[in-house]
């Protein structure tokens, strides 16, 4: 057999080569703490404001506003954590997240709610997993301190209109601060804390070719989320810790790289699924296309398999040499139904969720092959 199809570019990329010769050198000859004064700690910081202000180049925001952080995971905590403790003695302790957030968010809010540090307000979306702006704007009140709805739904690919959300936001309470997942759109789509409206945007940069654990918090400037990782007060006192240099020269590297290549990407991502939904949906009967037709990701194609248990289909799948994934990386692991299919109305059919997320390197050649294995694989399932 060939050797396997990598199709879960949505839980994470591999290293691009421009990306790996940038950061090997801080894994040998070069390192320094960038808080040391002398020269090798010199040229660490040099080499992290180099990294930051790449990053700040890709997601549209002055350098100052970019927050180092281990990766979205973080800088979604931070958000929701830091916003709250900051501005809830202010301004109220009430949060609103839409249904279909990645648990770093959602996880994290019901988390703030539970131990009663946050008050909290879950917006649906619909059946193709759009967010409402009216619906969201309506769940705003006079104490909502922090409102977040993710830019692209990493299980669907639905991409909503949060320029739109941040506007009927504001229209309802000036004082509410909004944020952006995402981690699911560097390099796919155009980012921007104006464009988009947003005060907080995450970033990751292993999903757009960087490496794992490193990403980034824009915060836009003075709204300044208390840092959730103390202690000697890197990052602008905002985020602790000495910098993982070579992951940020990663970071840096990726970054800039995701904005020289973001159109031209896109567009070929986006052409490629296309084709491949279409080819999918004709040729195996009960396999639907999930998520907004028109906005979605580049390069995310997602379904609901009648009949086809995720876990047994990912299983089947990965015997012929196809690495896919349910949604988010967790259930890929684990077979939890999606929580973002069930908010979006699928019922039972949560649990039969197949995503193929493209990349780079993916070819229609490749691609065909897959689509060979995945009715293989659907016919296996069904089977029994
Ligand atoms: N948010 C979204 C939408 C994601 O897809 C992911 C990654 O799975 C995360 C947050 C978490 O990012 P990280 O893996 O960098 O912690």
């Amino acid at each position: 057999m060939n050797s396997p199809t990598y199709l879960d570019h949505a839980a994470t990329t591999p290293l691009d080569p421009e990306v790996r010769a940038a950061v090997l050198p801080w894994l040998g000859e070069l390192f320094g703490n960038p808080s040391s004064a002398h020269g090798h700690g010199r040229r660490a910081r040099a080499a992290v404001d180099e990294a930051r202000d790449r990053v700040a180049v890709a997601a549209g925001c002055a350098s100052r506003e970019v927050i180092l952080t281990s990766g979205g995971t973080e800088a979604d905590n931070l958000a929701l954590r830091g916003v709250l403790e900051r501005w809830g003695p202010e301004r109220g302790r009430h949060l609103v997240v839409s249904a279909i957030e990645h648990e770093a968010v959602l996880a994290t809010a019901r988390g703030l709610a539970e131990a009663g540090r946050a008050a909290l307000t879950v917006v649906d979306c619909d059946h193709q997993g759009r967010i409402d702006p009216a619906a969201v704007a309506g769940a705003v009140r006079p104490d909502t301190v922090l409102v977040s709805v993710m830019l692209a739904n990493n299980e669907v690919g639905t991409v909503q209109d949060v320029a739109a959300i941040a506007a009927a936001v504001r229209a309802r309470n000036p004082r509410s601060l909004v944020h952006a997942d995402a981690v699911q759109a560097l390099g796919r789509l155009p980012l921007g804390l104006d464009a988009l409206g947003m005060d907080l945007l995450s970033l990751s940069a292993h999903k757009a070719y960087g490496p794992q654990g490193v990403g980034a918090l824009v915060a836009r400037h003075g709204v300044f989320p208390a840092a959730q990782i103390t202690g000697g007060g890197q990052e602008r006192e905002r985020r602790s810790g000495t910098e993982n240099v070579a992951g940020i020269v990663g970071f840096g590297a990726a970054a800039e790289l995701a904005e020289r290549r973001r159109e031209a990407d896109a567009r070929e991502l986006s052409q490629l699924a296309g084709w491949l939904t279409d080819l999918l949906t004709e040729s195996i009967d009960g396999l639907d296309a999930t998520g907004d037709p028109k906005d979605r990701l580049p390069g995310l194609c997602s379904f609901v398999v009648t009949g086809c248990r995720s876990e047994l289909l990912l299983a089947v799948l990965d015997e012929l040499g196809v690495s896919a994934s349910a949604g988010s990386a967790c259930s890929s692991g684990a077979p939890v139904p999606s929580h973002v299919l069930a908010a979006m109305g699928f019922g039972e059919l949560a649990g039969s969720a197949l995503r193929l997320s493209l990349g780079r390197s993916t070819t229609r050649a490749l691609l065909e092959a897959a689509a060979e294995r995945v009715r293989i694989a659907v016919a296996r399932v069904r089977g029994g």
